[in-house]
């Protein structure tokens, strides 16, 4: 696996629910197409040319270290680390990726500083064993395996992403949900209750819409879509007595703009 150096590690976020955050990774193997965000920001930077470049991840070899120059300098100001917004922590099939999210966690918590973790792969056991304070969380936006065969190829399967997901939750972790990017039906007919159905365990869900897709903007109803389906996860997360929230932009005032 290809490694690279970085000059730093931990900064402050600009995604609505996060705070502090790092990306031990560049690229990411899951591939998602809906599309992904951090692959079309690399792509723009150039710090990755192709899709194939960017499905094969480089891991930063001196993040630990990174870390510890960081963390003293840091601890005061931050109250959570998000692990990751634009590579995934528990990508399938690379350990050395997943040890070094494990340590990296281990060291932000010895300092007492609380993790969450957001992956489209599994959540290893491993994480059991660190602070009771962190949160974890997996990206469900569908059941339909032949939709994230195309549109997540290189990620887990959703029964076991979810029973992963599951082991934390019975562990005693605050688990979450990301129900983002949802998307319409026009690219796969779903019922969005069996999908909450399968994860009524966990302690948050995070809705949001899918953007900077033509499919998704050639579907006409888009909004009047998405203002109903935001709908029916509150009432679902207020029935169950789950925290939730929807991501801006995913509710709009006027469905026939
Ligand atoms: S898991 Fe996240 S970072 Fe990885 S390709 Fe999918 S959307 Fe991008």
């Amino acid at each position: 696996m290809k490694k690279i150096q970085r000059k730093t590690m931990l900064y402050k976020t600009g995604v609505e629910y996060g705070d502090y955050t790092m990306n031990h990774t560049q690229g990411c193997s899951h591939g998602c197409k809906y599309p992904c965000y951090a692959f079309l920001m690399a792509k723009r930077f150039g710090r990755v040319k192709t899709y194939e470049e960017w499905k094969r991840p480089v891991i930063v070899e001196n993040t630990l270290e990174l870390l510890d120059k960081e963390i003293p300098k840091l601890k005061e100001k931050i109250s959570s680390v998000h692990l990751c917004f634009t590579t995934d922590p528990f990508m399938l099939g690379y350990n050395e990726i997943k040890q070094m999210s494990i340590n990296s966690i281990k060291k932000l918590n010895q300092e007492g500083i609380k993790c969450t973790v957001l992956t489209k792969g599994l959540l290893p056991i491993e994480l059991t064993m660190l602070s009771k304070e962190n949160e974890y969380g997996i990206t469900l936006v569908s059941l339909d395996e032949t939709y994230r065969e195309k549109y997540e190829p290189g990620a887990s399967m959703y029964k076991d992403r979810i029973e992963s997901l599951f082991q934390m939750h019975k562990a005693g972790f605050k688990t979450w949900v990301s129900i983002e990017p949802y998307p319409t039906p026009n690219i796969v007919t779903q019922d969005i209750y069996k999908i909450l159905s399968e994860i009524a365990f966990a302690d948050k869900i995070i809705f949001g819409r899918t953007n900077y897709s033509k499919e998704i903007s050639s579907y006409k109803k888009n909004k009047e879509f998405y203002n109903n389906e935001a709908q029916k996860v509150i009432e679902f997360c207020n029935e169950k007595n789950i925290n939730y929230h929807i991501k801006k932009g995913t509710v709009t005032s006027n469905s026939s703009e």
